[in-house]
């Protein structure tokens, strides 16, 4: 449909990011949703064909790149087969951006890389960065401000982090106003080496929505939870498990 993602396992993705590289890095947790929407919007389109890297955040992506040469019943029967068995090729795992920012924090714990979080309703990146302060006691959260995605807000918030001199930025404004927000700016803050758009998972971290069980996530069904507590939430749920998968097979 358009949009490379690139076959990392999540600690071949860590090792890239925490290697010394002189070039900014964008790094975007493309989900089904986002492939539907970057259909109809040619500036969101053109942000997935030149971030730097695009992991699968949705079982759908891996189900959708293992049905790359199938007829539309084989790609059909193993989209039943989901249910038992997430494929492992050619993409070899979900990478979750809100699994990830926590590896990434872990990490960079360790190395002293300086994080900035923006974005989120007013206090969310705060009680975030405490609470990740407390997971990770050595960790160097060195700014949060809520701010909006809007243009006009720009400078402002670009001024605010750089005085910060952050190594990593996470954005949380949702998709794809945060990929968009990222590619406008990332050239103007020069100390940020990797950006990344995490959607809601500053909620989660701080304690504001919780996320689904364990074993639910790993059925591939954390759609479902998140349906139960934020019905709003339906016709992006719909997008992702029926719209997404009918696209992408009857291009087939
Ligand atoms: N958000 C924001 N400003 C906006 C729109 C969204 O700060 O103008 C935040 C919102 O509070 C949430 C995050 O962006 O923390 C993304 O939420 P969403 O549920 O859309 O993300 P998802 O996890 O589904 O990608």
């Amino acid at each position: 449909m358009g949009i490379p993602v690139d076959a990392f396992t999540k600690s071949e993705l860590l090792d890239v990011i925490f290697r010394a590289n002189k070039d900014q890095m964008h790094i975007i947790t493309v989900n089904p949703e986002m492939i539907l929407a970057a259909q109809n919007d040619k500036e969101f389109m053109e942000i997935l064909n030149t971030s730097t890297i695009n992991t699968a955040d949705g079982t759908g992506l891996l189900w959708a790149a293992n049905t790359q040469n199938d007829s539309k019943i084989i790609s059909i029967l193993k989209l039943v087969k989901l249910l038992f068995k997430k494929p492992t090729t050619p993409l070899p795992e979900l990478i979750k951006g809100s699994d990830l920012i926590l590896d990434i924090a872990e990490r960079a714990a360790k190395k002293g890389t300086k994080i900035f979080l923006l974005g989120a309703q007013p206090g969310v990146a705060h009680k975030t960065k405490h609470e990740l302060e407390k997971r990770f006691p050595t960790i160097s959260i060195v700014g949060t401000h809520a701010g909006s995605p809007s243009m006009h807000e720009e400078e402002k918030i670009k001024d605010i982090i750089n005085d910060t001199n952050p190594d990593m930025l996470f954005v949380a404004y949702g998709a794809p106003a945060q990929e968009k927000w990222i590619a406008r700016n990332i050239h103007k803050m020069p100390t940020i080496k990797v950006a990344i758009g995490i959607g809601g998972t500053f909620d989660y971290i701080s304690g504001s929505i919780k996320r689904a069980p364990i074993f639910l996530q790993n059925l591939g069904l954390e759609w479902l939870y998140r349906l139960t507590k934020e019905p709003k939430r339906w016709k992006r749920i719909w997008n992702a498990v029926a719209v997404f998968p009918y696209k992408k097979i009857s291009r087939q």
